[in-house]
């Protein structure tokens, strides 16, 4: 599997540090929107978050919003293309 988002991070935190002001200190970057999977070996994956809100009826009449926030997992790398492992 690639490294890309340690890469990406990495590269982002370099660029970054050249265009703090002067005197600019513990720098901190980080890649969100990604997904720890444990299968055989611990898998950094591509996250969107699904939101999904709808009206549900009450029982006593009326309606009552419902939400629910979900998560869906890249198949492939969005930086290199890399169709990422199948989880074990
Ligand atoms: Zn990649």
């Amino acid at each position: 599997m690639c490294n890309c988002a340690s890469e990406v991070e990495a590269k982002a935190k370099e660029k970054i540090a050249t265009q703090l002001p002067d005197g600019a200190q513990s720098l901190t970057v980080e890649l969100q929107g990604m997904a720890m999977i444990l299968g055989k070996t611990l898998e950094t994956k591509n996250k969107l978050n699904l939101h999904v809100e709808y009206q549900a009826s009450k029982r006593g009449g009326g309606f009552k919003t419902v939400k629910q926030d979900l998560s869906m997992i890249g198949s492939y790398c969005m930086f290199c293309g890399e169709k990422y492992p199948e989880v074990a």
